[in-house]
């Protein structure tokens, strides 16, 4: 395994559980964050026990880990539409349950959208979803962590003042990790490529949310400007986030045991070039 132990990637479960295990080892990656169902569909999915035993054990031999879900796109825990709210949160609860069967301890959530309300109402929807999940989760052994946006639109999360406001509104708020997106809070507006901006950043982040918090980090380089609110990931060194702000993210002693997830575009060959660049910018 690599030296540097917790990068890896977000992989395809197309071929299957066991041969993603195996595909992160010949890629490099240290760790894998996965979709347990389809992202773009609202279908439950089921694990043959063959299939989640081969997934185990490909774990246990190779020591990759931790495996991290990503909940569904279309998931809107926030929104102002019951109807959708209501199969969001049902949605959710399958989420759960295939964590629970995979044995995943960790499931990364967008915050979702108060579109056509207020913000505050937004908050408070996504706190209450969060009080109906929280106990099913730790249930099933799984930490729900809440994903820094890039605060776009009517999407919450993207201001780190947010969070402490809905922490506030959740009644087991220690439950919660919390996962930072390098490409997401840079287009939120914090900038980690200078001395002051990455010093500001994680005051402010230690301050309003807490490192402690901190389950998991998405590296990705952007293509959008600083405080662009807009989303697009790009490969790391080719984007405005730069090769030099990944090396002082990696060589930074609070982040070290924060699993870290790639989610840069190109599939498996791309992400073994990022991961190999990775692991030099952090030697
Ligand atoms: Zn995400
Ligand atoms: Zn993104």
């Amino acid at each position: 395994m690599p030296s540097y132990p917790l990068i890896g990637a977000h992989l395809s479960t197309s071929t299957g559980l066991a041969a993603m295990v195996r595909t992160a080892v010949e890629i490099g990656a240290a760790c894998i964050q996965m979709f347990t169902a389809s992202p773009q569909q609202w279908r439950d999915k089921r694990y043959a026990p063959a299939e989640v035993e081969a997934f185990r054990a490909a774990l246990a031999e190779t020591g990759v880990g931790p495996v991290a879900s990503h909940e569904s796109y279309l998931i809107n825990l926030a929104s102002g539409d019951p109807a959708l709210l209501e199969k969001s949160r049902a949605a959710f609860v399958q989420e759960i349950a295939r964590c629970g069967v995979l044995g995943l301890p960790m499931v990364i959530i967008h915050w979702g959208s108060y579109k056509g309300g207020t913000l505050e109402d937004g908050l408070a929807r996504l706190a209450e979803s969060l009080n109906r999940l929280i106990p099913l989760a730790d249930d099933a052994g799984v930490q729900i962590v809440l994903e820094t946006t890039a605060g776009q639109g009517s999407y919450l999360g993207g201001e780190f003042a947010q969070f402490p406001r809905l922490f506030d509104m959740v009644a087991r708020q220690e439950r919660l990790g919390v996962c930072l997106d390098t490409c997401h809070v840079f287009a939120a507006g914090y900038d980690l490529r200078t001395d002051e901006g990455y010093a500001r950043t994680w005051a402010e982040f230690d301050r309003l949310i807490g490192i402690d918090r901190l389950r998991a980090m998405h590296l990705n380089d952007t293509e959008k400007l600083l405080a662009s609110h807009a989303d697009r990931h790009s490969n790391i060194g080719h984007g405005l986030l730069g090769a030099a702000t990944f090396r002082r993210l990696l060589h930074d002693p609070r982040l070290r045991d924060v699993p870290k997830y790639l989610e840069t575009p190109g599939g498996d060959d791309a992400y073994a070039a990022d991961l190999l660049l990775l692991r030099e910018l952090a030697a």
